[in-house]
């Protein structure tokens, strides 16, 4: 799924969750400093309960799943995550800081979400901006469908019919 590379970015998730969370009057407690180590561990689209899950089975037990809820909220606000749809009600998450714009296609079947990125869509979102005098400087798009693996057609077990 890394296939879009990276952004070079000067400070570390941690580094930057620090910095907000100091203007904030708070602190990158261990237990906030566990999820946001979990969660830049390696670019993936998660749940909140799949994180609290993975914690768990390390061995993280201490961190409760109210804690990951919270601190996703906060790593939002400091612009390291976002949420991304998903049309079975979950919220998604994935790494927004550091990790280039791209956008999705969604498998209604399955749920899984797949990432593209094209710089013609971008240039068709920036002129219809430009048109209404609109300063674009992001833009989010979703795609609904079927996926690959969901459209392929189950294998009948050979019949004799095949076979003639
Ligand atoms: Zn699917
Ligand atoms: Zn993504």
């Amino acid at each position: 799924m890394n296939d879009l590379g990276s952004v070079s970015v000067s400070a570390s998730p941690k580094e930057k969750f620090r910095e907000y969370l100091a203007t904030r009057k708070q602190r990158l407690t261990s237990e906030r400093e566990i999820v946001v180590d979990e969660v830049f561990d390696d670019h993936e689209h998660f749940d909140a309960d799949e994180l609290t899950f993975r914690l768990q089975e390390k061995g993280k037990k201490r961190v409760s799943r109210s804690t990951v809820y919270r601190t996703l909220v906060s790593m939002e606000q400091a612009g390291l995550i976002r949420k991304v749809a998903r049309p079975n009600g979950k919220e998604i998450w994935e790494h927004d800081y550091g990790y280039p714009q791209h956008d999705h296609m969604i498998c209604k079947k399955c749920g899984e979400l797949e990432e593209f990125h094209n710089d013609e869509i971008k240039s068709i979102l920036e002129s219809v901006a430009h048109t209404h005098g609109f300063f674009m400087d992001g833009h989010r798009l979703e795609v609904f469908g079927i996926c690959t693996k969901c459209r392929r057609v189950p294998k009948r077990s050979h019949n004799k019919l095949d076979m003639i």
